[in-house]
This record gives structure tokens, sequence and C-alpha cells, in this order.
């Protein structure tokens, strides 16, 4: 899938400190061979998207002693050799553009890779056109989950995940440590659809936390893919008072685990099991706001339903802490 070969090609590593910066490193493109039944739980949770994963790409990129690829050097991302293994030269990458918005509410939309399933490609663009109907809301797309290590985060208003790190280790603990720092220190964070799987739910503890409930591969993943009423659960919160109950058709998350305190806004009702989930709430982290729905997995299911952009909307401005927008 394309979306699959774009996920690994875009990976890249920022190795924060070395020198007082951030070196921007070029990774090899790992082969892809397809996968007939890898991670059980994994596999079953999707259908019909072609199932690849990278091959080796973390134990092939450790041997691998990689150029340094800094923006305006050109010459740089050549040939390197370790222990037998050979990284074909790449073209430098420059480096996502952390500059903030001079003015609104600043937004970074963390994507970049996710399950082959999810088309990250099209549905951050698509997010990031609902939520800027709100003009207050100023979205930057960037491709990469390691720039939640950025020092830059902290000129932004609100992170939003929209990434899962399939079959490779998350953004690693410097990115933690900054992620969570931002969202203590009183910003705001956002999870959209299977950033609930992120760090593989369980490779950052603290993320349980942090997303308030994560993805358990244990439990059933969703319903199939249909139409369904999103209910509002609390009709007296700043992000859901006024808002009408409404249908969409996406995947009805079933498989959510956590006991951190949350208040549910939103929630529809199985068509398999017949019990009530939630498709999004909030919680508290520190002096920061979190907002975390499990909608969202292809473009229609963010532009189905009216309800779904405004109910995306009104929280990402609940998150920076203005007024959502009627
Ligand atoms: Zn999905």
């Amino acid at each position: 899938m394309n979306e699959t070969m774009n996920m690994t090609a875009r990976s890249r590593t920022i190795l924060a400190g070395l020198l007082g910066t951030c070196a921007w490193l070029g990774t090899a493109a790992p082969a892809q061979e397809p996968v007939s039944s890898p991670a059980g739980a994994r596999d079953q949770r999707h259908s019909g998207a072609a199932l690849v994963r990278p091959s080796g790409t973390a134990a092939v990129a450790s041997k691998i002693l990689l150029a340094e690829t800094t923006p305006g050097n050109p010459a740089a991302g050549g040939v390197s050799v370790s222990g037998g293994e050979v990284a074909a030269a790449k073209p430098p990458v420059s480096p996502p553009d952390l500059a903030p918005p001079a003015v609104g509410t600043k937004v970074l939309l963390v994507t970049g890779l996710d399950y082959p399933g999810h088309p990250w490609q099209q549905t951050a663009p698509a997010l990031k056109k609902l939520l800027e109907e709100d003009p207050r809301l100023k979205v930057r797309i960037v491709e990469d989950p390691n720039v939640l290590a950025s020092p830059q985060l902290t000129d932004w208003d609100v992170v939003i995940l929209h990434f899962m790190d399939w079959e490779q280790p998350g953004p690693g603990p410097e990115a933690r440590e900054n992620l969570k720092r931002f969202v203590a220190g009183g910003k705001g964070l956002m999870l959209t659809h299977f950033a609930c799987g992120a760090w593989d739910g369980n490779e950052w503890p603290e993320f349980r936390r942090l997303a308030g409930r994560v993805w358990d591969p244990k439990l059933p993943a969703h319903d199939p893919l249909g139409k369904f009423r999103v209910e509002i659960a609390d009709p007296e919160h700043p992000i859901t008072k006024g808002m009408a109950p409404f249908d969409t058709i996406d995947e009805l998350y079933t498989c959510l685990a956590g006991d951190a305190p949350i208040q549910v806004l939103a929630k529809a009702t199985s068509k398999v099991d017949h019990k009530d989930y939630p498709m999004a709430f909030v919680l508290d982290y520190g002096k920061g706001r979190v907002f975390h729905t499990v909608l969202g997995h292809d473009v229609q299911a963010y532009t189905n339903s009216p309800g779904v952009g405004a109910l995306m909307r009104r929280a990402c401005a609940w998150t920076a802490g203005i007024k959502p927008a009627r």
C-alpha cells in the first residue's frame, strides 16, 4: 500500500542534544515484505488493508552510520557502511517547519505514520480543513512524530496526536518527557482515532494517563465500519453544550482501556454487543487539557457529518483555552 511505503520513507530520527541542536538523520528506506499473519490482534482489527511492514527497520537502522543531512547541505546524505549493511544515498530532507504562525491559536497536527489501513496522508489535511473553519485555529501538519522532542513545541498551543507508531518504537524518552511537560504545563492535547494505540499502548506507561484511555489489543477492536449515532453524553460541557446527537460512518471503537479519571462527552452504542462506548472524552493533566476522540478512521469519517467537524473544532478550541465557537 502506498501509505505504508510513505510511512516508512518518511521515518526520520531526531537526535536532540547533539551539539546543542537537533540533528536530522536520513534513514535508509527499508525493504517491504508482505505479512501473512504477524501481530495477531493487530491484523484482525482491520480488514481490507494490505498488510505490509518494514523488514527489520530498527535493526538495520541501528547498524547504519548515517550521514548527517542538514538543511542547505545538499552534499550530505551519502553512503556509509557498518557491519556489512550498506545504505543507499538519500537526498537530504529538510526538518519540519516548527516556526509558529504569527497570529491565532497555534495547532500542531502531528502525523506521518499509522497502521497501513489509516490514510493519514488524506485524513490529516481533512482534519486541518475542518479545524480551520474556525478562523482562530491555525493548523500546521508535521509528518514526523519525533518533532515532539523539539524545544519549539512550547511555541504551540495545542498538539494533535494523529499517528500510531506501527510496528516500530514510538518517539523516544526525550519526546515523551517534552510532550508530558507541554501538557502538564498548561497546553492542549488532542488525540484522534488510532492515536490511542500510539506507543503501542504500553510502551510508555505514562501515555495511559496522558491519553486517559489507550488501545488494548486484547479487547474487541471495533464494530465493522458503518453508520452509528453519536449521542451527547454531557450536554453541559463547553465542548458539547448545545450540540445535537449526530450520525456518522466510522469505526465504533470498543478497545479502550484505562482507569484515569475521564469525563465522557459523547458515546455510541455498539451494534455487536449493545454496550455503550465513549466516542469522545476529556481529562485534566497537570495544568493542561486533553480531548480524546476515537472518531476519524478515514476522510469520510471526518466529512460525512457536520457534527464530527463541530466536535473537533470545539474540542480543539477548548484544549487551547479559548471558548469553543458556536
Ligand atoms: Zn481505523
